[in-house]
């Protein structure tokens, strides 16, 4: 079982702030901003990397619950950034495929 799976099946506790059929978001341990949420797939694709065209609609569940979490912590019309660290390259830990949801400061371009 994934820390995300364990997380999903309150194994391990985490502030959770959605969920539904496919997907749940809970806020990140360690958050960079104001608003840090990781939405997650409740099936365990370890990164966007083994995603295929037959996960075309779960991959879009996360779109929209980032979407849906963002609107709801307030962060429209102001704004948001959504972000996948895939593999080791992009700084990714956690091998269970995740979004973060940032929002609730100003950010810059490039990120580092
Ligand atoms: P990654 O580096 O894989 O893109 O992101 C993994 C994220 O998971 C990190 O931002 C990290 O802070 C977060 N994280 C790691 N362990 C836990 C945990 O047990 N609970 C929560 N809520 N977040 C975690």
């Amino acid at each position: 079982m994934t820390l995300f799976e364990k997380i999903a099946a309150r194994q391990i506790p985490a502030d959770i702030v959605y969920e539904d059929e496919h997907t749940i978001a809970f806020r990140d341990l360690h958050p960079v901003a104001p608003i840090h949420v990781l939405v997650t797939p409740r099936l365990p694709l370890p990164g966007l990397s083994s995603a295929g065209t037959e996960h075309i609609e779960v991959l879009g569940h996360c779109l929209n619950a980032a979407r849906r979490v963002a609107a709801q912590l307030g962060l429209e019309p102001g704004g948001y950034r959504v972000v996948i660290n895939n593999g080791d390259d992009a700084g990714q830990t956690v091998p269970h495929l995740h979004l973060h949801l940032l929002g609730g400061r100003q950010m810059s371009w490039p990120p580092g």
